[in-house]
């Protein structure tokens, strides 16, 4: 689906099992991405930022008719206070859930394992002033987490979201999610001061282009932002990307002194991958 169209249930309808949750929201922004909403499991705890199982039934076995759940990681791109979870997705070509997956409508069930994990996540950071959340493509999920969590605002003085996508179409999602933060009844005013975006395409022709790591060492980001630079007493980082970014900010991060961190011992920055391959 290529136009712009979003679908809204404003009654759920009751869940089967307690790993099955209903759509109640999908809105596609591109042939390749889009986003949903389905119920929460009332007990369901997480942190902002963790990611969980997702999926549908596959394909009933041709000579046994039975069926397996075709689960994959999706960040929670909602904050943990939220209601109902939000999701952000790409739509892989031939890719076993995806194919599926973009399909779904409001009123559908999807499976849902409640427990979730992550390294993306404020226990994993010290204190320091500022955090940067480094992200490309559906990389900004965990981030449209953090971004609506009070506790981003309550622990940074600034907050930093970048953000970069082959074209201008993918950056949408993140548009409006920074629109929403700034007009949030309980993050708004905080995010208003605070947060920062450097949205950047690496394709088509945009006010930014780019891609973030040679827009760091070559020192643009911060000459356009302002910011003298990174270190490790002023500056957090979140990364959340392919394999290739992820590796290449693990190496520019450290050269500007940071140090990894993790939930059981924190540090200055911390990575998760966007995807695997
Ligand atoms: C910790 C973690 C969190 C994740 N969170 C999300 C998320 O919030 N949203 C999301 O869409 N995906 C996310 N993924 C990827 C997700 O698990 C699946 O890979 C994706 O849904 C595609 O599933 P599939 O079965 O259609 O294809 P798969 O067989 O899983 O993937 C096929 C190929 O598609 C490419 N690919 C897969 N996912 C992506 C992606 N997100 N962006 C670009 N290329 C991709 C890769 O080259 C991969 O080899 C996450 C993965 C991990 C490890």
């Amino acid at each position: 689906m290529t136009e712009h169209s979003t679908v809204t249930l404003e009654t759920a309808t009751p869940v089967i099992s307690p790993d099955t949750q209903t759509v109640t929201e999908v809105e596609h922004y591109t042939d390749s991405l889009f986003r949903f909403r389905v119920t929460r499991p009332a007990s369901m705890r997480f942190r902002s930022g963790e990611f969980v199982m997702l999926g549908l039934m596959g394909d009933a076995h041709p000579e046994t008719g039975k069926q397996k759940p075709l689960l994959r990681a999706y960040s929670i791109a909602s904050p943990a206070w939220d209601d109902t979870l939000q999701f952000y997705s790409i739509k892989v070509d031939n890719g076993p859930l995806t194919s599926k997956l973009q399909h779904i409508k409001v009123g559908d069930q999807v499976i849902l394992k409640p427990k979730s994990v992550g390294t993306l996540v404020h226990d994993a950071l010290t204190p320091a002033n500022r955090i940067w959340f480094f992200s490309t493509g559906t990389g900004i999920a965990p981030f449209a987490s953090l971004l609506r969590e009070p506790e981003t605002y309550e622990r940074f003085d600034e907050v930093v979201l970048t953000h970069s996508c082959r074209d201008l179409a993918d950056l949408k999602f993140g548009q409006e999610l920074i629109k929403e933060a700034r007009n949030d009844i309980l993050i708004g005013v905080a995010a208003q001061h605070k947060l920062r975006y450097y949205p950047t395409t690496t394709r088509e022709i945009s006010p930014k282009m780019g891609r973030i790591t040679t827009l760091l060492e070559d020192g643009s980001l911060f000459s356009d932002l302002g910011i003298a630079g990174f270190n490790a007493t002023s500056d957090r980082a979140m990364v959340c990307g392919s394999m290739g970014l992820n590796s290449d900010m693990k190496r520019i991060l450290e050269n500007f002194g940071l140090r990894e961190g993790a939930n059981s011992d924190p540090g200055d920055y911390v990575i998760e991958k966007a995807f695997v391959g």
